[in-house]
């Protein structure tokens, strides 16, 4: 599960942004007071840190200097309503990743959020294991159960994508995208065949409800851990 600590102390932007967080399958903690946030943030279970600039008691600026002093690497996104170039350099400076200003969309910060977290993310080669499935990128290998199963190309990225982001939701967009690096797909079954492929090898053909790989109608799939 991806952990996003949300530091934001206007309800009006910390309630939608935690739905959407939500929505797209990370957990979410709020906290409104930069000390707060600070003792979060170095508690070390997060995966990333949406800071409101303007937080009462300690404002993200030092949140984010006194995370870095003490050797927290957490991913910082930066959000403010003070986008002049000056608090762009000095938010950066102070150790944030990258920067969105207010007001921002909501769809755009998602895809800020996606971005940093596939960049601070485990390194591209790791070992993903997922219940019985092991993949190996390093080795191109994928293991079910301890014993090697053979996927074609695009049923090895197909899994790949799913197994990056499991127990989120992953858009037909985000896999066409990602695996046939083509949205022109959109229409065609392609997708759905090379899923059914894939299902078959990793023996994920029992009824719809107790599936690995879940359908979410309408949006794509997801991964489920358990
Ligand atoms: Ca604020």
């Amino acid at each position: 599960m991806t952990a996003v600590l949300l530091a934001e102390d206007d309800e009006a932007i910390a309630a939608p942004l935690s739905r959407a967080l939500g929505r797209e399958g990370y957990t979410v903690t709020v906290e409104q007071s930069g000390t707060a946030v600070l003792e979060r943030a170095l508690e070390g279970n997060h995966d990333l840190l949406i800071l409101d600039l303007g937080l009462p008691g300690m404002d993200g600026l030092e949140v984010c200097r006194q995370m870095r002093a003490r050797g927290s690497e957490l991913a910082v996104l930066m959000l403010t309503a003070r986008t002049d170039e000056v608090d762009f350099v000095v938010g950066l400076d102070a150790g944030a990743d990258d920067y969105v200003g207010k007001p921002f969309r909501l769809a755009e910060l998602m895809a800020r959020v996606r971005a940093l977290l596939r960049r601070s993310g485990p390194a591209e080669d790791s070992v993903i294991e997922v219940g019985g499935l092991r993949l190996e990128p390093a080795a191109r290998r994928v293991l079910l159960n301890g014993s090697e199963i053979i996927l074609a190309n695009k049923e090895y990225e197909l899994l790949k994508v799913l197994l990056d982001r499991a127990g989120q939701v992953v858009s037909r967009d985000t896999i066409l995208r990602e695996v046939w690096g083509d949205l022109d797909l959109r229409g065609s079954k392609t997708l759905d065949m090379h899923m059914s492929w894939l299902r078959r090898k990793i023996g994920d053909e029992g009824p719809v409800a107790e599936r690995r790989i879940a359908t979410v109608r309408g949006v794509g799939f997801r991964l489920n851990t358990d």
